[in-house]
C-alpha cells in the first residue's frame, strides 16, 4: 500500500506542487521580503570591515608616520608604503607615497591592529564595484577623504607631539648641540 502511494506521489510531482504552492502563497501575500538593494541600503554592524581608510587630528594632520608595519602585517601584500623624513620636523616621518590597493584586499583589518599610531580605520564602505580596476589603486589623498567622511570626529593630537615640536623650534633657533659643539 505505501509503495503504492510513494508510486502515486513520484507520478504527480506532489513535491514540486507543494513547493509550488508555498511559492505562491508568499508571492501572492505582497509581503516584499527581499532587501532592494540599492534602493535600501542594509544596516551594518559597528565592526565591520570595509575599505580601510586613513584617519586625520582633530587639526587636520595626517597620523600616519610611515612606519611601514601596516604593509609588514598586510597577509595579501597589497599596501606600499615610502617613507620620508619632514622637511619641517627632522627625525619626523611621514608616508611619501601610500597606495592600497583594494583589489587584493581581504579586509582582514591586520594592517589597522598593526598600527602604532591609530592612523588606519575599517570605514563601512563596501560599494567599490568599476568597470575600472585602476580606481581600485587608491592613494593616501583617497583614503584620508574616505576616512574624513566615515569618521568625522578625529583623536586629539597628542601632547607630547606638540612638545616636541616647540622643542625642536626652540632647538632651532639656539642651535642644536651637536652643531655647536663642531663649530667651536
Ligand atoms: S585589511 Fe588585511 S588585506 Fe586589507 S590592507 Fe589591511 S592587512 Fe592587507
Ligand atoms: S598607516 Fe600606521 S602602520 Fe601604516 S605606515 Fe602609517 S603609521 Fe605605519
Amino acid at each position: 500500500m505505501k509503495l503504492k502511494q510513494s508510486l502515486f506521489k513520484t507520478i504527480i510531482f506532489s513535491e514540486i506542487l507543494k513547493g509550488l504552492q508555498l511559492t505562491f502563497k508568499h508571492l501572492l501575500k505582497g509581503k516584499v521580503i527581499t532587501q532592494q538593494y540599492p534602493h535600501q541600503k542594509p544596516t551594518l554592524p559597528d565592526g565591520y570591515r570595509g575599505v580601510i581608510v586613513h584617519l586625520r587630528y582633530d587639526d587636520g594632520a595626517e597620523i600616519c608616520v610611515g612606519c611601514s608595519l601596516c604593509e609588514a602585517a598586510c597577509p595579501s601584500h597589497c599596501i606600499t608604503v615610502e617613507s620620508a623624513e619632514r622637511e619641517d620636523f627632522p627625525q619626523k616621518r611621514y608616508a611619501k607615497r601610500y597606495i592600497l590597493d583594494v583589489t587584493k584586499c581581504v579586509f582582514c583589518g591586520f594592517c589597522v591592529q598593526a598600527c602604532p599610531v591609530d592612523a588606519l580605520a575599517s570605514s563601512k564602505e563596501y560599494e567599490m564595484a568599476t568597470t575600472d580596476k585602476r580606481t581600485l589603486m587608491m592613494d593616501k589623498e583617497a583614503m584620508l577623504t574616505l576616512g574624513d567622511q566615515y569618521f568625522p570626529i578625529r583623536q586629539k593630537r597628542p601632547q607630547y607631539s606638540e612638545d616636541r615640536f616647540s622643542l625642536f623650534k626652540q632647538m632651532k633657533e639656539v642651535g642644536f648641540p651637536l652643531a655647536k659643539k663642531g663649530s667651536s
